[in-house]
């Protein structure tokens, strides 16, 4: 069984088609790197395996349940599925401690010591431990980030879907994010991962996907899709990029 199956799904805003029919499989424990040029869907794709989006057609299982199933428990689906956001999204007014509790304690109805245990090992996971009891203004960009995916995993996911996770980071700040994501992917997490680090996507994905215009135009190992590309679009977005 497949962590996450990506069945012809349709997604539109208006008049616009942004997802032409996506079929995509992650497999338990794959890393899958999303690349392709601004507005081909990527961010929209991963939000509609989020639920944060509410796809126009098509199937999306996670771990055997259609999350895509009009009578599937949109709340219980996305507690499978965690997310981490270009722009960290932590809760400003709130301590690091408490950005990594709150959800246990109101969705899983954790209580207080068995989440802030659960958020201890998580942020001594990610190397910000020090910073429980700060805010997260007083942090990096590279250490918020670190904290949203410590939050990200103290929900205890299945499948983790990252967008554009350093985008927003100063360059010196990228490589300690990828290193915890590298460190998941070593520890066999699941993770469907949209970048633009194509050294990380070479190193670490075992597959790549390239959308371009709300398709998937090409799919397959880094090796093959990163270094030997066969379709045009793919070449001119990696030409620009690498
Ligand atoms: P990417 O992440 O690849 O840059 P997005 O999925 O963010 O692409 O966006 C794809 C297209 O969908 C863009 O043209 C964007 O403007 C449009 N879009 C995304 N979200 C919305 C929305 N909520 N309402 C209207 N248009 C949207
Ligand atoms: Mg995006």
């Amino acid at each position: 069984m497949s962590a996450v199956q990506i069945i012809d799904l349709h997604k539109s805003f208006g008049d616009l088609e942004v997802l032409r029919g996506i079929d995509a499989t992650v497999e338990s424990g794959e890393v899958v790197c999303v690349i392709g040029p601004s507005g081909s869907g990527k961010s929209t794709l991963l939000r509609c395996v989020n639920l944060l989006e509410q796809p126009n057609s098509g199937t999306i299982v996670v771990n055997g349940a259609e999350i895509t199933d009009p009578d599937c428990d949109i709340n219980a689906a996305r507690r499978r599925v965690g997310m981490v956001f270009q722009q960290f999204n932590l809760f400003q007014h709130l301590t690091v401690l408490d950005n990594l509790t709150i959800a246990q304690r109101k969705v899983l109805k954790r209580d207080k010591a068995d989440a802030e245990r659960t958020a201890m090992e998580n942020l001594e996971k990610v190397g910000v431990a020090d910073k429980a009891r700060v805010y997260p203004a007083t942090l990096s960009g590279g250490q918020q980030q670190r904290v949203a995916i410590a939050r990200a995993l103290s929900m205890g996911p299945e499948v983790m879907l990252f967008d554009e996770p350093t985008s927003a980071l100063d360059p010196e700040l990228v490589g300690e994010v990828l290193g915890v994501m590298r460190q998941l992917a070593t520890e066999g997490m699941t993770m469907l991962v949209v970048t633009h680090e194509m050294q990380f996507a070479r190193e670490v994905a075992d597959k790549v996907l390239f959308m371009d215009g709300g398709v998937v135009v090409e799919q397959g190992p880094p090796s093959q899709v990163i270094a030997a590309p066969r379709h045009e679009r793919t070449k001119t977005f990696l030409a620009r990029v690498l």
